[in-house]
């Protein structure tokens, strides 16, 4: 059974790093701030001091960090898992970061006989808990099908993307779906309320129609009830929809719709709403018409 470095335990990677563990791997764990290796090593997972030595130690390496730069660092910077790879071993970073950065970290990682998967992921801390994530792999195949028992200890759905880079592709396509339904949702719910329409009714009628989403039937009720405890927190959205912006200019690609939503969340993030859920984005809108 391969021996597995898990970079990052943060609110998704902690319960990811604990399924691994509960399907039976052997772990070597590595997180900046110590303490939040206890929990894992209480369990049974080796600690070590820096990336480099979690690669040193393992075979297929996890990292799930918060940005680019950040995977940047526990993969390429002066401790990173690049000078403690061995040939042969497999890079899996599942953090959200942008495509053309995964591309140039897979290059540089081959320069050391090692692969690289990008594969982030979708469903939240509920669904790394329950190890239930959508996970879109960008990659060789041939990688991915030597990874799968590892991937599967994490995830329901796995989906083989394409090439490297083409996993976060595929996951800023995600953020798009989920951002632009999410402002559909927010005018939905404030013209049924302002044309004098029970919100809740709107929904019931309308979510198991073609206009049915996640969004509305999980948000849009949280909108109604002015309930905005983050699932998703904005401040992370915006990051996602930075790196989509980023990625869309590089090719010469206009998101109007995208770039109206992302605004928008900068208006909630002027307000001090940036630690809210997604569903803020309906105060937004609101506040347009106040
Ligand atoms: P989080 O709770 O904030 O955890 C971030 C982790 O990254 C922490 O372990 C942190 O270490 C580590 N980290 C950040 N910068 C670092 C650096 N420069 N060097 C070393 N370690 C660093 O974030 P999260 O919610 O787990 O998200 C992780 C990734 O998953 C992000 O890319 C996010 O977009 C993506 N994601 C999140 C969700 C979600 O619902 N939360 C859903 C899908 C995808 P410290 O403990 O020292 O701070």
């Amino acid at each position: 059974m391969n021996k597995i470095g898990f970079i990052g335990l943060g609110i998704m990677g902690k319960p990811m790093a604990m399924n691994l563990m509960k399907a039976g791997f052997e772990l070597v764990v590595y997180n900046r701030t110590k303490s939040r290796m206890d929990e894992l090593i209480q369990s049974g997972a080796a600690g070590v001091e820096s990336p480099k030595e979690a690669a040193e130690n393992s075979d297929i390496i996890i990292t799930i960090v918060s940005d680019t730069p950040d995977v940047e660092d526990v993969i390429l910077g002066e401790q990173g898992v690049i000078h403690g790879v061995k040939a042969g071993s497999v890079v899996i970073d599942m953090s959200t970061i942008s495509p053309s950065v995964t591309k140039e970290i897979a290059l540089k990682l081959k320069e050391k006989n090692a692969d690289m998967l990008d594969a982030p992921v979708s469903g939240g801390d509920t669904g790394a808990i329950n190890g239930t994530l959508a996970i879109m792999v960008g990659g060789e195949k041939e990688v991915l099908d030597r990874c799968m028992p590892v991937l599967n200890a994490m995830g329901k759905t796995i989906t083989h993307t394409g090439t490297n880079g083409m996993g976060q592709v595929v996951k800023l396509c995600n953020q798009i779906l989920v951002s632009v339904t999410n402002m559909a949702v927010s005018e939905a719910v404030l013209f049924a309320q302002k044309s004098g329409v029970d919100p809740h009714t709107m929904i019931e009628a309308t979510k198991g129609g073609a206009a049915g989403s996640w969004q509305l039937a999980n948000l849009g009720p949280k909108m109604v009830d002015e309930d905005f405890a983050p699932g998703f927190m904005i401040d992370l959205q915006q990051k996602d929809l930075r790196l989509v912006l980023e990625a869309a200019s590089q090719i010469n690609l206009p998101l109007p719709a995208l770039s109206y939503v992302h605004q928008m969340y900068t208006s909630n993030q002027a307000n001090g709403e940036g630690k809210e859920g997604t569903q803020a984005l309906y105060k937004s809108v609101k506040r347009l018409s106040d």
